[in-house]
């Protein structure tokens, strides 16, 4: 999908849709008892396990994602930590695009919490969009769940959208129009525009940038000067009501799994090993479905002192293989460790494990060695994911796949769900 237009557009038409606290409000949706309890929605619900979506409740105490259980405890001592429940949060993310299509074709899910619905073209059929935001609340609540709220923002393009939709928490509907968007810029920091974080705010303040409003008047040609690229003329556009740059879906530059630890799963390093396997499948089974193989792999281990192991290399033979990555990975790990010596790098101080690969070819344009019979390989992982596409993930599993004492957790996060969406577009039909 790609809805960008450069032309001048100051009708505030485009309605950002932004869940509040998602997964907690989910998790309160099917359980009757955790409503207006403070809850934390967990990976793991141990004693070091990481909060990762508080709910409002918990908000209001002072709970924060990324809080470990037992500091969020001490300041919230009901807190009701729940375990994650990805699929939960699936259907309600299908079922909420389901609702925002009956109010246009132009819906652009922008992660599982969050959607652009831009009634640019429906003027006509919608006299007010306020009207249409509290309908479409309303609509969430009487056929998706009545206890699921959002805050809707309401702009002439999606980035100003997203932006009024985080100036009310929960519940809230706000519009930024030529009107008003100074005064609203002029309450802001950089930091405060999605998008802007600190690496981007210290450039802009070395280019003598340094709020929202002057952002806003900046010379296209300084902002490309101090940005060094077109994302400068970006931010001019879009503080400027000059078009839409933002409701492209982008094609896959990069994709990471990663992974959180457990105490318990960090004092064994089969369960680490199987944690890094598990990531490894986890892009292949992407990269399978988007018909890609990757030239460049990225491996990580991070520990709770700070300290971070970082591995990066380009592959002679494209990649795709889950299984091939993880024994690269780890023959590295091995390699690293007997010419520096040292501790061990999956010892039980990792907090963290990640794998990420990028520098895309389509699986169409793979060459293989005159040698290396990858066909078959390839074959078989293609047929893997068509069975269990049709007959329900893990039908199929490949042995190194099964680990029944210790099943490693699915992980769903805030960010991408291009891989969710062909999903739900399957789903909709
Ligand atoms: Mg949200």
């Amino acid at each position: 999908m790609n809805a960008n237009r450069l032309r001048t557009h100051t009708e505030p038409t485009v309605l950002f849709i932004d869940m509040n606290s998602f997964f907690a409000s989910c998790e309160q949706q099917d359980n009757y008892w955790l409503r207006g309890r403070p809850v934390a929605v967990c990976v793991y619900t141990g004693k070091q396990g990481c909060v990762i979506a508080p709910s409002v409740e918990a908000k209001q105490r002072g709970v924060k994602t990324g809080m470990r259980l037992d500091e969020a405890t001490l300041i919230c001592p009901d807190l009701v930590p729940v375990e994650t429940h990805p699929n939960r949060y699936r259907d309600y993310h299908v079922k909420i695009i389901g609702v925002l299509k009956r109010f246009a074709d132009e819906v652009l899910p922008k992660s599982i919490d969050e959607a652009v619905v831009d009634l640019t073209r429906y003027q006509l059929a919608y006299s007010s969009m306020t009207d249409v935001a509290r309908r479409i609340k309303q609509a969430i609540r009487t056929d998706v769940g009545d206890y699921l709220r959002c805050s809707i923002g309401i702009a002439p393009n999606a980035f100003l959208a997203k932006l009024a939709s985080n100036l009310q928490k929960p519940d809230g509907l706000s519009i930024i129009s030529p009107a008003n968007i100074d005064e609203v810029l002029g309450k802001l920091a950089l930091t405060d525009l999605p998008g802007i974080a600190h690496g981007m705010a210290t450039r802009l303040r070395a280019g003598g940038i340094n709020t929202p409003l002057e952002l806003r008047y900046a010379s296209p040609d300084r902002l490309k000067l101090v940005c060094k690229s077109i994302v400068g003329w970006h931010w001019h556009l879009r503080l400027n009501f000059g078009g839409e740059v933002d409701m492209a879906t982008q094609a896959y530059k990069q994709m990471q799994a990663i992974r959180s630890v457990s105490g318990a799963q960090r004092q064994s390093v089969e369960m680490l090993e199987t944690i890094l396997r598990t990531l490894c499948l986890t892009l292949e089974r992407r990269m399978v479905r988007q018909q890609l193989f990757c030239r460049r792999l990225h491996g990580w281990v991070r520990y709770w002192n700070g300290q971070c192991y970082q591995d990066e290399l380009a592959v002679s033979v494209p990649m795709q293989d889950g299984i091939d990555m993880f024994q690269v990975l780890c023959g590295r790990m091995t390699n690293y460790q007997q010419a520096h010596g040292g501790k061990p790098l999956l010892n039980p101080d990792v907090r963290q494990l990640g794998v990420g690969v990028t520098d895309f070819i389509p699986a169409n344009r793979v060459q293989y060695g005159l040698f290396e019979d990858n066909t078959r390989k390839d074959k078989f992982r293609q047929t893997l994911y068509a069975i269990n596409d049709r007959f329900g993930p893990k039908t199929l599993m490949r042995a190194t796949e099964l680990n029944p004492e210790n099943p490693v957790k699915e992980l769903i996060g805030f960010g991408s769900i291009k891989d969710l969406h062909e999903l739900t577009d399957w789903e909709l039909v």
